[in-house]
């Protein structure tokens, strides 16, 4: 059991990733960042990394436009 919790399970990150790009983040190759489109305000947020634009966002939806709210 306890083995199994240390080791990243493949099917777990796959449903990351897939959730990840159902809450319509974009990888930009050209530009290396990270796009996503506010469903509510259709403002486009970008960031260097993944992490970085979900605080964006979360900062985006809960000052700017409320979107999630
Ligand atoms: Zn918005």
């Amino acid at each position: 059991m306890l083995k199994n919790l240390e080791i990243p399970d493949p099917f777990q990150t796959f449903i990351s990733k897939k959730y990840a790009n159902a809450k319509g983040y974009v990888y930009d190759w050209f530009t290396g960042e990270w796009s996503y489109k506010c469903l509510t305000c259709k403002d486009d947020l970008s960031a260097p990394s993944r992490k970085i634009l979900t605080k964006i966002r979360l900062f985006h939806t809960r000052n700017e436009c409320l979107g999630g709210y």
